[in-house]
């Protein structure tokens, strides 16, 4: 399977979920696989209904326009600003500075349109001061916020082109409206326009096959279309609230994160083996959760077919938490299964069966119970854990093979327990999906680096490569930040003949170094693609 993944550079999808190896003994394996360069391009979806934030603290505002939105914002803010415009100066300015923008230490970084600047050096905000005060925000967007990776990373290069100026931004105003199909030449016009309106957070969408701030001017409301966009996962911890014991709601602690390190494990792999993508960015929702982006250009020209089918590939786990087996995988298992079975493995005797303890009570493990298929050793069992109280899950899980060895059931099918016990793993470690943000191009997610406004916390991103240390309440808050701005130092024997950026000052520079790191990637592979295909292009000519 993997192999036949690789043969060619194509992207070769099973439109049907992993049940079963194409070509074994199964009524589903007549389908050939769908080599999705050759899948008809699928109606586009411009309704509105599919474009609504995949969260519901936010006033769909479709029916504002922008100038009603940012009235509204304005009377809040008391800022009043002409609108920025395109001017050719912002266009190519800063192109070839590698730093971000604002630091304390460099005197011009007023732009002449924002809002007054908050002091350059100290940050000024007190002790009582929230993630959510304008101030904050403010001096996080001016010093912090890193607009020019921002603008790099959806752009794919560092000359302003369509891919970034034909991107959807949509802000989440401080007074919840939400202010969709914003259009942006630049980075430097980005940032002025988020000093202007101080969204309290803002979505990433698709690139459009026009400015989104002109499909108004369009002939036809169908001929607005969306053209690319990553392909994006996100993974929440609320979509294990049946299994996870330690915290409920909105509460994580590092027990649980684990459910997401583990859906980072097996999503990462599964996208980098069996899809050929390389250019995937995992980053921290802020509270509960993580969202990948896959960045690579085939990934992002996919239509709604084909995330619809990666989707299906890669969901093993259905149903909601009350009735019914949520694990059908057919046998023999699907190579994508058996490598996840392998990996969770060990995740499933500490971090399930240790520290969520899910079988502590009779009626927790009557869950368990019912997954088991022989009747008469789930008799034995249930008779032995009853008796004996507290129980830990870990010898529970165990109890199941000594008492299956021990004769328990004269009739045992240890291949059917075998398999339920397969089952019973996946089920308590495979990733969750909320499948409906992958599904389709042209859906909103929220920005990498922006505040979570319920915790304070940085959306940063998470370094697959370490994702062991990843502790989400190790993340630093925006207080936290702009406090270590001010309490920076520059160390013994620096003459300040280097320019210190203020992120670098902050618990914000590992983040940030992968972030950049992760950019210059991605930007290297896409002009390495556009200087084969001119070479390719003169080589026809030559002949
Ligand atoms: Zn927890």
């Amino acid at each position: 399977m993997t192999a036949i993944l690789h043969q060619n550079s194509t992207i070769q999808l099973h439109p049907k979920m992993p049940h079963s190896i194409p070509g074994a003994n199964s009524a589903e394996n007549d389908e050939v696989p769908i080599v999705a360069e050759e899948m008809e391009t699928d109606e586009m979806q411009t309704d509105a209904e599919v474009n609504k934030p995949n969260e519901s603290n936010v006033t769909p505002a479709e029916e504002m326009t922008a100038e009603d939105a940012i009235a509204e914002q304005l009377k809040d803010t008391k800022v009043a600003e002409a609108k920025p415009e395109v001017k050719l100066e912002d266009l190519f300015a800063d192109d070839d500075s590698d730093d971000e923008f604002a630091s304390s230490n460099i005197k011009d970084t007023k732009v002449s349109s924002s809002p007054p600047e908050a002091p350059s050096s100290p940050v000024n905000i007190g002790t009582l001061s929230r993630a959510t005060d304008t101030d904050v925000m403010r001096a996080f967007y001016q010093r912090l916020f890193p607009w020019r990776s921002l603008f790099q990373w959806l752009n794919h290069s560092p000359t302003p082109s369509t891919d970034f100026g034909h991107r959807e931004f949509a802000f989440t105003l401080q007074n919840d409206a939400y202010l969709r199909y914003q259009a942006f030449p630049t980075a430097d016009l980005l940032r002025k326009d988020v000093l202007r309106l101080m969204p309290s957070r803002f979505e990433i969408g698709p690139v459009y096959n026009t400015n989104p701030r002109d499909r108004k001017t369009l002939r036809k409301a169908s001929s607005f279309k969306p053209l690319a966009k990553e392909l994006c996962f996100d993974i929440d911890l609320t979509d294990y609230d049946d299994i996870r014991t330690c915290c409920d709601k909105a509460n994580i602690c590092i027990k649980c994160w684990q459910f997401i390190t583990m859906a980072i494990k097996v999503i990462d792999i599964a996208l980098r083996d069996d899809f050929g993508f390389k250019h995937i960015l995992w980053v921290y929702s802020g509270r509960r959760g993580a969202h990948a982006w896959v960045c690579d250009k085939k990934a992002r020209q996919m239509n709604d077919q084909k995330r619809r089918a990666v989707a299906g590939y890669l969901e093993v786990i259905k149903g909601g938490a009350q009735g019914g087996k949520r694990v059908d995988v057919k046998r023999p298992l699907h190579p994508h299964v058996a490598r996840s079975l392998d990996i969770l493995k060990s995740h499933f005797q500490s971090d399930i069966l240790e520290d969520q303890d899910p079988w502590e009570t009779d009626v927790k493990f009557a869950r368990l119970l019912d997954l088991l298929p022989d009747r008469s050793l789930n008799e034995a069992l249930r008779k032995k854990w009853s008796s004996a109280p507290g129980r830990a899950s870990s010898a529970k899980w165990a109890d199941i093979d000594a008492l299956a060895k021990s004769g328990a059931s004269k009739n045992l099918d240890s291949k059917a327990l075998l398999e339920a016990k397969q089952d019973v793993l996946l089920e308590y470690t495979y990733p969750r999906l909320d499948i409906e943000v992958s599904k389709h191009l042209n859906h909103l997610l929220k920005s990498p680096f922006v505040v979570h406004p319920g915790t304070g916390r940085v959306c940063v991103p998470i370094n697959p490569k370490r994702l062991g240390d990843f502790d989400p309440l190790d993340v630093p808050t925006v207080t936290e930040l702009l406090d270590e701005i001010n309490e920076w130092t520059a160390p013994e024997g620096e003459d300040g003949g280097k320019v210190v950026q203020d992120w670098e000052k902050t618990r914000l520079k590992p983040y940030m170094e992968h972030f950049r790191s992760f950019v210059a990637v991605l930007m290297r592979d896409e002009a390495g693609v556009k200087v084969k295909r001119e070479r390719d292009d003169s080589d026809a000519m030559q002949f």
